[in-house]
């Protein structure tokens, strides 16, 4: 599905590893205050002054989080980084600096860690955050890519999974499921395109899913505008594994329970339109479906006014003690037990 147009290929041996570094980093900018020195010494020296720190790690590996058989390395080391600042953002913070690492075996070219390394540089553009430090080693299979994120903010401002009260109310950010069908649209192209390499497969219609899969963005602008609006939630989580399995952290380390309704959950016309195509049901999607990396946080029922109609964020049911336990409240008014399956073990089901 993916062809590689780049014909030319330089051995990564050619380089040595620091060679690699100096080749891979030369590019990025230091933009953040708080730099004090990035790449090219021992190790990065940052300055936060009276500012707490948040530090967040992620492990991806490929054939088990990625499949470079569909998903482009521009696009995966893009992805690499927003998963992180995503929990980033998480804690109410905002992010500061990256270091990332990659193992890699010989089958990768010099061009094709350009391409990985294009896409980081991308990713620390949009998101202004400056890559300080990070290692390259050899693999003797396929592609390892570690990144270390660090953000910093007001020891106030700080949100825990653990802060929600009863009668807060639930509030996600966007819209969820979409990442997990743009997975089952790429997961079935590829079969088809097993079967025959010839057949030009007709994405028009999933353009989205397929984006928020292979692109997803992190919320730095829900942290933002928050801000603004002056909302501290109470407690915050980002959507990685699905709503059902984040709202069960957050009750968990909160003590209460929860209440979901179905006809709340913002789903995109495209989630629908591929869930009926693949005879699935939606609202499974967006309770299990992983990767959307949006939030999922409480806000006190006083802050509700200030964010009313906002089209960013969708209040999808409220808190309760944790005697009455989590429920999702159908359309048919029916209260249903949620129960964490996770996008991983849904991957076997569907
Ligand atoms: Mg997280």
């Amino acid at each position: 599905m993916i062809e590689d147009k780049n014909q030319s290929r330089t051995s990564l041996d050619q380089l040595g590893e620091f060679g690699l570094i100096d080749h891979l980093t030369q590019n990025f900018e230091i933009n953040q205050k708080s730099t004090i020195k990035g790449i090219g010494d021992d190790a990065a020296v940052l300055d936060f002054k009276s500012k707490q720190i948040v530090v967040t790690t992620d492990l991806l590996v490929e054939n088990v989080h990625f499949d470079l058989s569909y998903v482009p390395l521009k696009h995966l080391g893009y992805k690499a980084v927003v998963v992180n600042l995503s929990d980033v953002y998480a804690m109410n913070a905002s992010a500061t600096q990256i270091t990332v690492s990659i193992a890699v075996s010989n089958r990768f070219p010099l061009e094709a860690l350009e391409e990985l390394y294009a896409g980081i540089e991308t990713a620390a553009k949009v998101y202004n955050v400056d890559v300080v430090g990070g290692d390259t080693t050899s693999s003797t299979t396929g592609l390892i890519i570690s990144v270390t994120a660090i953000g910093e903010l007001e020891p106030e401002d700080i949100v825990y999974r653990s802060g929600a009260k009863q009668n807060d109310l639930i509030v996600v950010t966007g819209d969820i499921g979409a990442a997990y069908m743009g997975l089952q649209i790429l997961e079935r192209e590829k079969e088809v395109f097993k079967v025959n390499p010839q057949n030009q497969p007709d994405l028009d219609p999933y353009t989205y899913i397929i984006e928020r899969q292979l692109r997803p963005e992190a919320r730095k602008d829900i942290v933002e505008l928050l801000k603004k609006m002056e909302v501290k939630p109470t407690s915050m989580i980002d959507i990685s594994d699905g709503l059902s399995s984040e709202i069960m952290h957050i009750c968990k380390q909160s003590d209460v329970g929860a209440e979901i309704y179905e006809n709340k959950i913002p789903l995109d016309p495209q989630v629908i339109s591929t869930c009926e195509e693949f005879k699935i049901d939606s609202t499974t999607i967006a309770l299990n479906g992983g990767e959307d990396y949006e939030l999922l946080m409480t806000i006190s029922q006083e802050d509700f006014p200030k964010i009313k109609g906002n089209p960013n964020l969708t209040v999808i049911g409220y808190i309760t003690e944790k005697a009455r336990g989590m429920h999702l409240i159908t359309r048919g008014e029916q209260a249903v037990p949620i129960i964490a399956k996770g996008w991983n073990a849904m991957k076997n089901e569907v």
